[in-house]
This record gives structure tokens, sequence and C-alpha cells, in this order.
């Protein structure tokens, strides 16, 4: 997708700090982080939101899944723990329309995940 920053960042027109990449998946730290390690993980592939995710995506989301496992012990927080949030649509407050989940850790999450 042409106007899209995710995608640009996939072509290297955007830089960024990647942090695992394949063929089909990439991990790059979150510009603007809300905790020590803020991570997102996304696939190469242009899905804007959870809901346009199709049947044959199963492969690849199964993929992004242990990707995360991956990066987690990675990053030395399979034990300690994160937290993984994935906005989609209008009232999730997502920005970028191109699915990504947001990997954090390295500090104590609050109990609450809504503002
Ligand atoms: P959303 O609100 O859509 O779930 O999250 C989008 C995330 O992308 C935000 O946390 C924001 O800081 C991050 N972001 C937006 N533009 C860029 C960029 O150009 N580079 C990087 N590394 N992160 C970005
Ligand atoms: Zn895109």
């Amino acid at each position: 997708m042409d106007d899209c920053i995710f995608c640009k960042i996939i072509k290297g027109e955007i830089p960024s700090e990647k942090v695992y990449e394949d063929d089909e998946i990439l991990a790059f730290k979150d510009i603007n982080p809300a905790a020590p390690i803020h991570i997102l993980v996304i696939p190469k592939k242009h899905i804007s939101t959870l809901m346009e995710i199709n049947d044959e995506d199963m492969h690849l989301m199964g993929k992004i899944m242990k990707t995360i496992q991956k990066i987690a012990k990675e990053q030395n927080v399979a034990e300690s723990g994160f937290r993984l949030i994935a906005n989609c649509g209008p009232d999730s407050g997502q920005e970028v329309m191109h699915i990504h989940f947001h990997l954090l850790a390295g500090r104590k999450m609050g109990p609450k995940i809504i503002s």
C-alpha cells in the first residue's frame, strides 16, 4: 500500500530499528515507546485491521505468534512477562491501518489497559 507508513518501513523508505525480520514478518521498535521494551510486530502483507484477516492468513497469524515468543525470549522477558495489544478500529484508537501487535515489557504494567 503506497500511503501506508508501515509498508514504507517494510520497503525501507522510512528507517526503523529492526529487532526481527524474515520473508513474511517484521518487528521493530515503536518510535514513541510506552514501556522500556515496546516492539511492533507486523506481517509484511498489508492487512489493515484484525477484522480483515482471511482464512488464507491463518498460517501467517500463527507464525506471528511464534515470532512474538521468539522475540520475548531474545529480549529476556519470556519469564518476567509482557503485554500484547492489537488495536482494531476507531474506538480502539488504532492510528496505523496496517495490522500490528504491540509487545510491551520491561516494567510492571498497570492492572487496567483501558483509559
Ligand atoms: P496504534 O495506535 O495504531 O495501535 O499504534 C501505532 C504505533 O505506531 C504507535 O505506538 C506509534 O508510536 C507507532 N508509530 C507510528 N509511526 C511510526 C514510525 O514511523 N516508526 C515507528 N517505529 N513507529 C511508529
Ligand atoms: Zn501497510
